[in-house]
Order: structure tokens, then C-alpha cells, then sequence
């Protein structure tokens, strides 16, 4: 198989550190039934050293949902790429649709994040959105590959084998209405094939390129069959562990 399926929960600002042992003691087990599927768990801040703990020894992986583009220093507040790969953490996501609709990050940030979490060793999870109502979505191609293009800028062959590519159309997120599986397809498809114009056609094959909006079991499995979809970024889904657990079933 050229490209593992992935499905990647991002609790958003949803969970408490109590709660975080019970959802990875739950969900834990259970993905030994399906060794083809990696499964990323994203929470905030102040959940991840609850995570990190309650997850080691399992198959379970922890992502941040965030982080800053230096190392160390005065920034108060921020949280130091240095400091998640530090504390046991693989995975950010970066350039979420809230994180540039609510707090204005721009795609030159997006590439500074990018290259920041390369270089200390954590696996970005790139989101790629798209700010237009769904009926419009498609007519946008140049608004995805100028995201992409912006966002690999400075990125080498070797680091293209560390990262991911989330295509999340703002419309779809939270709204309950997930983006048709053809439609979904067609946008993925740009966005791999401005990796092959921008690399080669062999890093374009090898990398992973998710969707996400709206995901859910009824969903998932039509979205997972395209060619083009190697996994899925799931949020409100993704809050119960058994419906986790489906998704990822769904993804085997
Ligand atoms: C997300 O925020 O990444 C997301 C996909 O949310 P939801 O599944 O709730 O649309």
C-alpha cells in the first residue's frame, strides 16, 4: 500500500484533562482489530501532557492543534515547537480554518509553522481550506493551489515524507453538511497534483492528503473510497470514542 489510511480526531477547545484518560483507555484496545489504520488524537494545550501519558505504550498518536514558529523566547503565550516534541508529541495541525478565520493566520505563516515543525522533528498536518459556500466549491482551484504552493515554500523532497495535507472546506466544518465524496475527490486530486508540479510525480504519490468537514460514519466510508483520500480530519464526530472507533473502521 502506497499511502496508509489515516483518521485524525481534533478535539478543538472541546475536552478537559479529566477526561482524557477514559476516551484513549476506550478507544485503545480497539484499534489493535485494525493494524492498517493510523489514528491521531489533537487536543489543545493544556490536554497534551494528559495525552502523551495516557497514550504511551498504545498505537494512539498525539497531535497538537497549534504551535508558534520560533524555537524559544518572548512570546508569551505561544507554544514552542521545540517544547511539543519535547513533551512526546508527532504530530500539528497547522493553518486550521479557525486559526485563519478567528485568528487571522495567513498562508506566509502557515509556510513558518510548516518549516518550524520540520525542523524540530514533528509531522505537520498542513490544512488547506477554502472560504466559499459549498454549492461554489470546485470553481476554486487556484485558490487551493496558491495555498499549497505558499505553504510548501522552502520544504524538501526528503520533508514532503513528513507531512500531510488536509483539505478542509470552511463551509463544511461544523455545518453537519460534508462535502460530496466527487466533489471532495476533485479538490484532493488538485491539490496532488500541484505536489507532483512542485516535487515529483513519486512525493505526489507518497503523500498523504486528507479531507475534513462534517466527517461522520454515515459519510466516511464513500469519502474513504476515492482514490484520492487518504484519510480524515474529524471534529464533532470525534469527540465520542466510539464513534472514533468507527471511523477508523471505516478507514481499514
Ligand atoms: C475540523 O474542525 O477539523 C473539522 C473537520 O470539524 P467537523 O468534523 O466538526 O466539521
Amino acid at each position: 500500500m502506497l499511502r496508509r489510511p489515516i483518521v485524525i480526531a481534533n478535539w478543538k477547545m472541546n475536552k478537559l484533562p479529566s477526561e482524557v484518560k477514559r476516551y484513549i483507555a476506550e478507544i485503545s484496545p480497539k484499534l489493535a482489530v485494525y493494524p492498517h489504520v493510523d489514528a491521531v488524537l489533537a487536543g489543545q494545550d493544556v490536554l497534551l501532557n494528559a495525552m502523551v501519558t495516557a497514550a504511551k505504550g498504545t498505537a494512539v498518536e498525539i497531535g497538537a492543534e497549534n504551535m508558534y514558529w520560533q524555537d524559544k523566547g518572548a512570546y508569551t503565550g505561544e507554544t514552542s515547537p521545540a517544547a511539543l516534541a519535547d513533551l512526546g508529541i508527532s504530530r500539528v495541525i497547522i493553518g486550521h480554518s479557525e486559526r485563519r478565520n478567528y485568528f487571522r493566520e495567513t498562508d506566509e505563516m502557515v509556510n513558518l509553522k510548516t518549516l518550524a515543525a520540520l525542523r524540530n522533528g514533528l509531522s505537520p498536518i498542513i490544512a488547506i481550506d477554502e472560504a466559499v459556500q459549498l454549492e461554489s466549491l470546485n470553481d476554486h482551484a487556484h485558490w487551493i493551489v496558491n495555498q499549497v504552493v505558499e505553504s510548501l515554500k522552502g520544504v524538501t523532497h526528503e520533508e514532503m515524507g513528513r507531512l500531510m495535507l488536509a483539505y478542509e472546506p470552511t463551509a463544511a466544518i461544523g455545518s453537519g453538511q460534508a462535502m460530496g465524496p466527487d466533489a471532495a475527490q476533485k479538490s484532493l486530486r488538485v491539490i496532488r497534483q500541484t505536489v507532483a508540479d512542485m516535487f515529483d510525480q513519486d512525493v505526489a504519490d507518497h503523500v498523504r492528503v486528507l479531507y475534513g468537514g462534517s466527517v461522520k460514519p454515515a459519510n466516511a466510508y464513500e469519502l474513504l473510497k476515492q482514490p484520492d483520500i487518504d484519510g480524515v480530519l474529524v471534529g464533532d464526530a470525534a469527540l465520542d470514542a466510539a464513534t472514533f472507533i468507527e471511523l477508523i473502521s471505516l478507514a481499514e
